[in-house]
């Protein structure tokens, strides 16, 4: 057995998510990404003396909302610290963040990894503020501060070492970005560094109980760097091991051009934040009616979606996992099944037509301009058996963009869309096809059965899509084996 294989990966995750608040956690500085260098900044994110931080209401309001998303309990009081260290993009010397109270408490979000659901708990949720950003690429002499990040507000989950592998944790982080992006509460762009976390790794014998020494690999805003990251560890721990030595517990840096991590800095050595109560905020009381308030307003969950699509509506995994992905598709698509039974014609309508439509004009599909009602009667109109849906695709729906607030039942009456199982009609195409394909005839005769997808794809030819196909194939069979 592969020496490898006898060890598992431990991994906890602290995630740090940046919120979508207008204006900084502790002042109204604006919070937009991609400003000019120092344009967002005042005399509290440049943290002068004598200023006082306030409260931004919306982190208090999104925390709670991730919080009960997350089955988390709520904080019903809870405080803010104050973190000391000393670095160049933190003016004020310290950062505004929660340790002794945090805002949430445990939670857990369930993810499902292959077939196989599996629960991470979480430790808690707490709210701080970012640091800002140093620049070290553009000055061959000096490294440059742009301090716009300062003070946006962040919230921070952290999870109980509960993951096995990098691919549980690729899955919950892309869970976390979808449900961030379902709440509002974050547009969960990695790129951008709004999503990101810090992946503590360690490795045991399987089998035992106690967990090793970690490390913890900082700042992670790509799920492909991570997986690799964490990989590495893994390797290196084992090797480590093997070898009777012990693995110290560091802070590390990934470097993706090697595909290696490189300590930052030793936790022996390491810092003593110097944890105490920020004396300038008041504790954040929250009363009961506030949380059930914010618990009426919350919107179904992508969890509560899945089940909902592929229990009640009976739909595939592939057409839930792409229906649910984003909040407004999956919005969307539920106004449709407001006004059919008809989920499968819907989905594949949604899927194959509207979203490459909406995709190829840059609108976000809730902005499409047929009404959900009319929607509803075009995938009726494909499932009756009344138009073809290759007909319905490639005609009706073209002609329907052209007149959103017309029927598409009239449209297709007035292109003469709708499909025959007219016995006479068909009879006579029937007919036709056969007569001009006597050597095909000869062979579906002779046993080349499989040649009746040929004779079909002649009668839907000739009909223009209009024939019916279980009634044409009903006939052709009939005639043939006579
Ligand atoms: P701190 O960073 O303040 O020391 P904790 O020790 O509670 O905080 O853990 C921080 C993160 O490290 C959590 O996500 C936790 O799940 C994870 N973690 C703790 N111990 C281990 C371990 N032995 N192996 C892997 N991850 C761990
Ligand atoms: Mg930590």
């Amino acid at each position: 057995m592969n020496i490898y294989d006898t060890y598992e990966t431990i991994i906890g995750l602290e995630v740090h998510v940046q919120l979508a608040t207008k204006s900084k956690a502790f002042c109204s500085d604006d919070t937009t990404f991609g400003a000019d260098p120092n344009t967002h900044i005042s005399v509290i994110s440049l943290g002068h003396p004598g200023t006082l931080p306030k409260m931004n209401k919306k982190q208090v309001e999104f925390a709670v909302r991730l919080g009960l998303a997350l089955n988390c309990e709520i904080n019903p009081r809870n405080t803010f610290d104050r973190k000391n260290y000393f670095y160049a993009d933190l003016p004020k010397g310290y950062q505004i963040t929660q340790d002794a109270s945090p805002i949430c408490l445990g939670g857990q979000l369930e993810i499902k990894v292959g077939e196989e659901k599996k629960t991470i708990r979480l430790h808690h949720i707490h709210m701080e503020e970012d640091a800002g950003k140093l620049i070290h690429d553009v000055d061959p002499e000096h490294s440059l501060v742009d301090l716009n990040r300062a003070g946006v507000p962040l919230l921070e989950i952290v999870t109980e070492p509960d993951f096995r592998s990098a691919e549980e944790v690729d899955v919950f982080m892309n869970a976390m970005r979808q449900l961030v992006r379902y709440l509002e509460v974050s547009d969960g762009n990695m790129e951008e560094g709004s999503l990101r976390c810090d992946c503590n790794v360690s490795v045991r014998k399987k089998g035992d109980i106690q967990l090793n020494e970690r490390c913890e690999i900082k700042n992670m805003n790509s799920m492909r760097y991570a997986r690799q990251a964490i990989k590495f560890e893994r390797k290196r721990q084992i090797d480590l091991m093997e070898k009777g030595e012990r693995v110290a517990q560091n802070t590390l840096n990934f470097d993706p051009s090697t595909g290696t991590t490189s300590p930052l800095r030793q936790k022996e050595d390491a810092h003593d934040y110097r944890y105490f109560p920020e004396p300038d905020l008041p504790p954040i009381v929250l009363s009961e009616q506030y949380i059930e308030k914010i618990k009426l307003e919350m919107p179904p969950l992508p969890n509560e979606l899945v089940d909902k699509f592929s229990i009640e509506f009976q739909l595939p995994k592939y057409d839930v996992g792409l229906l649910t992905e984003e909040k407004e598709t999956a919005f969307f698509f539920l106004e449709i099944c407001k006004k059919t039974n008809n989920y499968k014609a819907v989905s594949n309508l949604v899927i194959n037509k509207i979203k490459p439509y909406c995709n190829e004009v840059k609108i976000g599909i809730s902005k499409f301009k047929v009404s959900p009602k009319s929607l509803a009667e075009f995938a009726d109109l494909i499932e009756d058996g009344k138009v073809s849906s290759s007909i319905a695709y490639q005609r009706l729906f073209p002609a329907l963009i052209k007149e959103p607030e017309k029927s598409p039942e009239i449209i297709a009456q007035e292109l003469s869309l709708f499909q025959s199982n007219d016995e006479g009609f068909l009879e006579k195409i029937v007919n036709e096809v056969l007569e001009n394909n006597p050597k095909e005839v000869e062979a579906y005769k002779k046993g080349k059965k499989n040649l009746i997808g040929f004779f079909m794809g002649q009668v839907m030819k000739s009909s223009r899509g209009k024939a019916e196909p279980k009634s044409t194939s009903t006939l052709l069979r009939k005639k043939l084996e006579k």
